[in-house]
């Protein structure tokens, strides 16, 4: 499957569409979801072009990696919620229901989110 250029996170990299920034560093940009699942619930995604999170693993740099762990990790700081509690979840292809073929990972919180899968 080829990268599709004009998916909305895509357009939000180019900053043809706006976002609700949370944070950034050189390769992954936080932002809000704009239809919360959860009080807290961003979006984390790199800056370059990976499909998902296999693609993502595969074929991008160290650096690229380190950076966006580093920044989910900021932000899991930030907002006070080693204690708290928070779920990461990352969606892949059809069976995992992507909708954005752009890797993203949701951060969720701010409240019980019960059991992972009903
Ligand atoms: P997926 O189902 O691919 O794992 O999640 C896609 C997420 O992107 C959904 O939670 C959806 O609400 C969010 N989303 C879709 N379009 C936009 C948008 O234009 N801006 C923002 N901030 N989030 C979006």
């Amino acid at each position: 499957m080829d990268y599709d250029k004009n998916n909305v996170f895509a357009k939000i990299i180019r900053k043809e569409i706006p976002c609700e920034l949370v944070d950034e560093n050189k390769n992954a940009l936080a932002f809000k979801d704009i239809a919360p699942k959860a009080p807290v619930h961003i979006l984390i995604i790199p800056k370059k072009e990976y499909i998902n999170f296999n693609d993502f693993i595969s074929n991008a740099s160290e650096e690229e990696i380190i950076d966006f762990y580093a920044l989910i990790n900021k932000i899991i700081i930030k907002l006070d919620l080693t204690n708290k509690g928070y779920r990461i979840i990352t969606n892949s292809g059809k069976d995992g229901n992507q909708d954005v073929p752009h890797l993203h990972f949701h951060l969720l919180a701010g409240k019980n989110l019960g059991f992972m899968i009903s």
